[in-house]
């Protein structure tokens, strides 16, 4: 599948149908908030720090979930509002509101898919330019950083100030998918959205060393021998080059590691000059991986990720292949061929 005609910003009457949507909810209305499955921290901070700030407008049935088993990653089970959180199979079957936060698809919402039909209203906010346009009311910007700074303006739109919680959810996801402000994403808007946070008090080394430099020694261990098998072919991609790696769920084991930890490695690979395309594969079933792709620049891996059945953006994306780790590397060196962007 080829990308669809670019998403343009959310329009003013995209923004008043959202806000809209809060402000007619009665007083006893429920509203559940999704986010993706496997969440990261803009997934995650995007949904608790919006559940936050509902609650400041006087939302008293508030709940947040995720698909999948109910646990966190270590690095975000300290973010202000996990008292929001349930279980997926306590969510409300059938809430007034529905809101889905940094989804590009419905099939990321997994078993809670359903809820899109059952909910009063479903409002989506999301800044992936694959977005699907699932649901009833979108405030989708592509040109946006991060989720949270979509979550970020329909707080705003709604009347809520930013306190030091609600800043501190919306720190890390906008750190998180700016990879700290180094992305090409990394706008003026950005900057002054990050300097809004701040302002509230919250402190960014804390936040940071949690988020991104806290991992148990076994997970440096882990590191240690995934990249010690990197793979450098500099044919792929047209001579632009294709480095890889992979770790299979006996690694974990072996290394009494969970599976988030992995979640930063496509950065320790990326970083190799001699690739434009950086693949981790890393296993979630006995012929399944889930695949994380990234570019410099010369391959728009969102077209690879989609044509695989996944979706992202054009820097970073990915999806989950089948097969052994060979065939889904052969299927991505295939597509990175078809993925090359003219220059
Ligand atoms: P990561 O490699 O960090 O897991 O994901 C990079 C980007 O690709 C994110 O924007 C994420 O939303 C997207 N992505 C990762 N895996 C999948 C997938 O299985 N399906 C879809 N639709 N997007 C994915
Ligand atoms: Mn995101």
């Amino acid at each position: 599948m080829l990308p669809g005609p670019a998403l343009a910003a959310p329009t003013e009457a995209d923004w008043a149908a959202a806000v809209a949507a809060v402000r007619r909810l009665p007083a006893d209305a429920r509203v559940l908030l999704v986010c993706h499955v496997n969440p990261d921290g803009d997934a995650l901070g995007s949904m608790l720090g919006f559940g936050l700030g509902l609650r400041r407008l006087g939302v008293r049935r508030l709940q947040a979930t995720f698909p999948g088993p109910p646990e966190l990653p270590e690095p975000l089970g300290w973010l202000p509002g996990l008292d929001l959180l349930v279980p997926s199979v306590e969510a409300y079957p059938d809430p007034d509101l529905v809101v889905c936060f940094d989804a590009a698809s419905a099939s990321r919402l997994g078993e809670l898919v359903d809820r899109l039909d059952t909910a009063g209203d479903a409002l989506v906010l999301d800044h992936h330019a694959s977005n699907t346009g699932f649901g009833r009311l979108h405030l989708v910007d592509p040109g946006a950083a991060a989720t949270s700074v979509v979550a970020e303006e329909l707080l705003a739109r709604l009347g809520v100030s930013l306190d030091a919680e609600i800043a501190t959810c919306l720190y890390v996801a906008l750190t998180t998918d700016t990879g700290s402000f180094r992305f090409e994403a990394t706008t003026p808007a950005v900057h002054q959205l990050a300097a809004r946070l701040l302002a509230t008090g919250i402190r960014p080394g804390d936040i940071s060393r949690r988020v991104f430099d806290t991992r148990p020694f076994g997970a440096v261990r882990l590191f240690g021998e995934v990249l010690g098998r990197a793979v450098l072919d500099p044919t792929a991609a047209a001579g632009r080059g294709l480095v890889w790696t992979y770790a299979t769920l006996d690694d974990l084991v072996r290394h009494h590691q969970r599976p988030y930890v992995l979640e930063s490695l496509i950065d320790s690979v990326r970083c190799t000059a001699e690739a434009d395309v950086a693949c981790v594969l890393k296993q979630v079933g006995s012929e399944e991986w889930a695949v994380s792709l990234r570019s410099k620049g010369a391959v728009d891996v969102s077209r690879v990720a989609m044509a695989l059945g996944g979706g992202g953006h054009r820097f970073a994306a990915g999806f989950t292949g089948h097969g052994d780790a060979q065939e889904v590397l052969g299927r991505i060196r295939v597509e990175v061929d078809a993925a090359l962007i003219a220059s």
